[in-house]
């Protein structure tokens, strides 16, 4: 057999390498504002179009590159910034690997003009996918001005799988904002075309005031500590700002943005009992360690880090953060467990406002006249069977026969059913008392503060009270957004709220939507907005919640939840979840038996009661002749 294997040509292993580097628009800012920050620069400016797409350029007023540099950059492991291997454990600088700029180039068109001080002119370089087209002579000013055009272009399969513009450009932000933090004394700008940031130099606590403006106030309290194997500076927030969702965490070690799950659990353990179980603080650290202490090397991206002293760190870490933390008084006083009842490791956290089960308030369960979902149930469930529990929809017959029929009582309350009082019928017998509508069996229990257990036909129902909740406000608010008409009801106490520029993006996508449906968001100014109108079927949402959570889910395309169809009706469904679970009563919440009640009832109205639109199962039957085996 001849010979088969072949070197694979520089443009093939240069764009397989490239992968590694360049993922996203988001990945070649990152690389080339390292390089500027690398060569000194004390303004760097960033602009991008169409998301990144078709340009990411960067310019900034560091060192720039002699004509013979500057054709040296795109050749792969070509770097200024390490002469040998011992100097991988003594690293200054963010870049080392000579790998960004031949892998950028290898997927895009450059066109880059540099100059050094000592220069009077500068070189103006042209690449097509790694081949050099042209360099020339140019006159431009100090510093490297670098344009990557068309990114991916020759890649087909790598552009098609790049995300929406939104998503695109959160991206981008999140790493912009990531690296303003880091290097805080450099002028730092980014212009995406519809939004401009231009943060000044200033102090790491002025960055973090001009990044994420007042969403932090005085929110923060400063860390300091200072040993022989570490020092550590910044800011973690008081436990009374952490936040349910996108918690500012960021740890800076040496100067590098870095992840390390180990000292992540070391800061958040600290807020542990001080903060509810779903929330996160935020913290702004800063490291810093002998280089030599540390591995950068272990990640292509080298965003991940390895400590030489990791275990000697934590408790300095940890003492340090406890100490401010009660400087500030910051301990003993929260309250969060109050009212949480101990529900531990299912329970959730107290939530701000305790939403109720709406139902009418002339409304009798056991009253013949029926509530429309009522009228529902006798349509849906028993004129066709739903589809994904077997015959689920004759298991709650007797529950809706009961109640019609003691509705004369027209009492509302079952605990007080003279029939769990009146012992006249032990004799009845258990097993016929399952048919026989005499015996209690409409009577809901709240067990371990989340479920719903009820009788029905079949066996004992257990129902988890939030997925019925959700399920059956998903539909309603589905249906409602669906519809035409949206009115607004106005808040007398408008919700403000506070957009981070890596969350921009995804407002300006659902805000229309939002709008249509009958909220009433209004800008302030800068990342301040107002919501000062909710759709009027839905008032008692908590508004703020919703908002957030729908911010959150734009960035997550992937996610489907169960409505089929084209792209509105995924939005719609996507908006109608979100408000349901942002509405629907939590785990730890008492529940009345009417609440109980119109939750069960309303829950066996609908067409298809076993699954939570996100795929979870909602009640359990344990079947009578489970519990006649088990009394045998
Ligand atoms: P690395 O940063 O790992 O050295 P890069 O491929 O990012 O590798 O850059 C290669 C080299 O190009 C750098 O070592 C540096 O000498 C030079 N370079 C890149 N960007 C700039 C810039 N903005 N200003 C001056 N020199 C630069
Ligand atoms: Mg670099």
């Amino acid at each position: 057999m001849s010979d088969i294997i072949k070197l694979l040509p520089d443009s093939v292993a240069n764009q397989i390498a490239a992968g590694e580097v360049i993922q996203r628009p988001a990945s070649v800012i990152k690389e080339l504002v390292e390089n500027s920050v690398d060569a000194g620069a004390t303004d760097i400016r960033i602009f991008i179009k169409d998301a990144g797409r078709t340009l990411i350029q960067v310019v900034d007023n560091g060192k720039g590159m002699s004509p013979t540099d500057a054709r040296m950059a795109f050749e792969r492991h070509a770097t200024s910034k390490i002469k040998s291997a011992a100097d991988l454990f003594d690293l200054h600088t963010m870049g080392f690997r000579g790998e960004a700029l031949p892998s950028i180039c290898a997927i895009s068109q450059i066109e880059m003009r540099t100059r050094t001080a000592d220069s009077p002119i500068g070189t103006r370089l042209l690449i097509n996918a790694t081949k050099v087209e042209k360099q020339e002579v140019t006159s431009c000013d100090q510093g490297t001005n670098i344009m990557v055009k068309n990114l991916f272009f020759n890649v087909p399969a790598r552009r098609k799988f790049l995300k929406s513009d939104n998503v695109e450009l959160s991206n981008i932000m999140r790493e912009f904002e990531r690296l303003a933090l880091v290097n805080n004394s450099v002028r730092m700008s980014i212009d995406t075309g519809s939004r401009t940031i231009d943060l000044k130099p200033g102090s790491f606590r002025q960055r973090i005031e001009d990044i994420w403006k007042n969403s932090l106030d005085t929110h923060l309290i400063p860390i300091e500590v200072d040993t022989a194997l570490i020092k550590i500076s910044g800011y973690i927030s008081r436990p009374e700002y952490a936040r349910r969702r996108n918690p500012l965490q960021y740890l800076i070690v040496n100067g590098r943005n870095m992840r390390h799950p180990y000292f992540h659990k070391a800061v958040v353990g600290c807020y542990e009992s001080l903060i509810a179980p779903d929330t996160q603080p935020c913290y702004f650290l800063k490291f810093e360690v002998n280089p030599d202490s540390i591995d950068v090397n272990i990640h292509p991206t080298k965003n991940e880090i390895k400590f030489e002293y990791e275990q000697d760190i934590w408790p300095i870490l940890q003492a340090a953060v406890k100490a401010a933390l009660g400087k500030f008084g910051a301990v003993p006083s929260i309250d969060f467990t109050v009212d949480v009842v101990p529900v531990a490791p299912l329970g959730k956290g107290k939530e701000p406002v305790q939403p109720s089960i709406d139902y009418p308030s002339d409304y009798n369960p056991f009253a013949g006249t029926p509530y429309s979902s009522q009228k529902n149930y006798q349509q849906n469930n028993f004129g066709k069977s739903g589809k994904a529990t077997s015959n689920w929809d004759t298991l709650y017959a007797d529950f809706m026969r009961g109640a019609g029929e003691k509705g004369e009582s027209g009492s509302g309350s079952l605990i007080n059913n003279k029939n769990l009082e009146d012992e006249k019928g032990p004799q009845q017998g258990v097993i016929d008392g399952f048919k026989n509508n005499d015996t209690p069996e409409n009577i809901c229990l709240q067990f371990a503060d989340r479920y719903i257990v009820t009788t029905s036909r079949d066996g004992l129902l257990i129902i988890d009270q939030r997925r019925a909740h959700i399920k059956i406000l998903f539909e309603e608010f589905y249906t409602r957004i669906k519809g035409e008409e949206h009115a607004t009801q106005g808040m007398m106490f408008p919700d403000s709220l506070i957009i981070d520029p890596s969350q921009q993006n995804a407002l300006d996508e659902i805000l229309p939507e939002l709008l249509k449906i009958g909220f009433r968001i209004e800008y302030e100014s800068e990342n301040r907005w107002s919501i000062t109108g909710v759709p009027s079927f839905a008032t008692s949402l908590d508004a703020r919640d919703v908002v957030m959570r729908m911010i959150e889910r734009v960035d997550d395309a992937a996610q489907n939840y169960g409505k089929e169809g084209n792209a509105t009706d995924q939005l719609i469904s996507k908006m109608a979840l979100v408000m349901a679970q942002s509405a629907a009563i939590n785990y730890g919440r008492k529940l009345s038996s009417t609440e109980m009640e119109s939750l069960v009832t309303r829950l066996f109205s609908l067409q298809d009661p076993s699954y939570t639109p996100s795929g979870h199962k909602i009640f359990h039957l344990l079947e009578t002749s489970t519990f006649l085996s088990l009394f045998k």
